[in-house]
């Protein structure tokens, strides 16, 4: 079924055309296609209403995935965690499966606006917007989550590390494609994992920096970590310097020390006169790549010495 409207006016600077309201996968997808690319998905349209407000975004069709079957859900699957391409904010951080097995996303999707906002808005188009410091994109990247991607094509699966292609760019079409989950592996009992932010207020407010930890304990020794940063680069940024100078060694405050002035050798923070100077931002990153890596590892039971 779809209600094509004539025309909605929701602003007096808004003008949609049609907005769609699809009742499977398949026929959002075929909408998607009948308009050759010039259509554009709308989920909790946290991003997608302002942008057309701001004409930054220049589209006459909406089709709106937010009440699409089977894809609201949040499931362990053997040893993955599965989330739904509906799946909002609120739902991620008050699920016990992601608070106990992926707690750096439940930090973070705790963290997104305001609960108006978190109660609608999905975790698919915090990772296709494409945002530097997006709080659930940046706790997924540290997680290796994968998402798939659907077309009128078939299916594709793309890692995270090879999805964000730049500021407000990923690998997602967005006029023709969907994301339709988002998959990673929960946490084992040897791991931990931690988000940390930034900000001058505790909502609605502007991170000045944030940081998703996923830690591998070893004993005493740091097996490996997963450190993901923003916003110090035109994408959700992994410090795979930091990672490969704290894997194998002993879980001190030393190695977590030299990890944060090993990070800070890679990201690149601009002055910014919303987020701090580049010299603070950068002082930051220390504390956070120690902070995060103490945090991930207590929570992986491993004191660090
Ligand atoms: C007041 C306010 C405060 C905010 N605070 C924060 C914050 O603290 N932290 C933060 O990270 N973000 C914040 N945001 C940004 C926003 O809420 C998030 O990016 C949100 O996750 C977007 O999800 P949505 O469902 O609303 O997406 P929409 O606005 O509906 O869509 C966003 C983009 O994703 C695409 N899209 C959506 N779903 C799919 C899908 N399933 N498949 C393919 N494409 C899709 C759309 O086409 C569009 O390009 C804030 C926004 C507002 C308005």
């Amino acid at each position: 079924m779809a209600l094509a409207f004539e025309k909605l006016h929701w602003h007096s600077k808004l003008e949609v055309a049609e907005y769609l309201v699809p009742a499977s996968l398949t026929e959002a997808l075929d909408m998607l296609a009948s308009h050759g690319g010039k259509a554009r998905v709308i989920a909790g349209g946290t991003d997608v209403i302002p942008e057309l407000r701001s004409r930054k975004l220049d589209v006459s069709v909406l089709v709106d995935v937010s009440r699409l079957p089977d894809m609201d859900g949040i499931e362990a699957d053997g040893d993955d965690i599965v989330i739904g391409g509906g799946v909002t904010h609120a739902a991620a951080a008050a699920s016990p499966l992601i608070q106990d097995k992926a707690s750096a996303l439940a930090t973070g999707c705790g963290w997104v606006g305001s609960p108006q906002i978190r109660n609608v808005a999905t975790l698919a188009g915090n990772l296709v917007s494409g945002q530097p410091a997006a709080d659930a994109s940046v706790p997924l990247l540290a997680l290796d989550a994968e998402v798939t991607i659907a077309s009128a094509k078939g299916e594709r699966v793309v890692p995270l590390s090879e999805f964000f292609l730049g500021l407000g760019q990923t690998a997602l079409d967005p006029g023709r494609e969907i994301l339709t989950s988002i998959r990673f592996q929960a946490l084992a009992d040897n791991q931990g994992s931690a988000y940390l932010r930034l900000a001058k207020r505790k909502a609605l407010n502007l991170p000045i920096l944030v940081c998703a930890v996923k830690a591998t304990a070893d004993g005493g020794n740091i097996a490996s970590a997963a450190i993901a940063l923003g916003p110090v680069a035109p994408v959700p940024f992994r410090e795979r310097a930091a990672e490969e100078f704290v894997a194998g060694k002993p879980a001190t405050m030393e190695t977590l020390t030299q990890a944060g002035e090993t990070a800070t050798a890679t990201c690149n923070p601009r002055d910014s006169l919303l987020r701090g100077s580049c010299d603070y931002r950068t002082e930051m990153v220390k504390v956070f790549v120690r902070r995060g890596l103490t945090a991930a590892l207590a929570q992986a039971g491993c004191t660090v010495k």
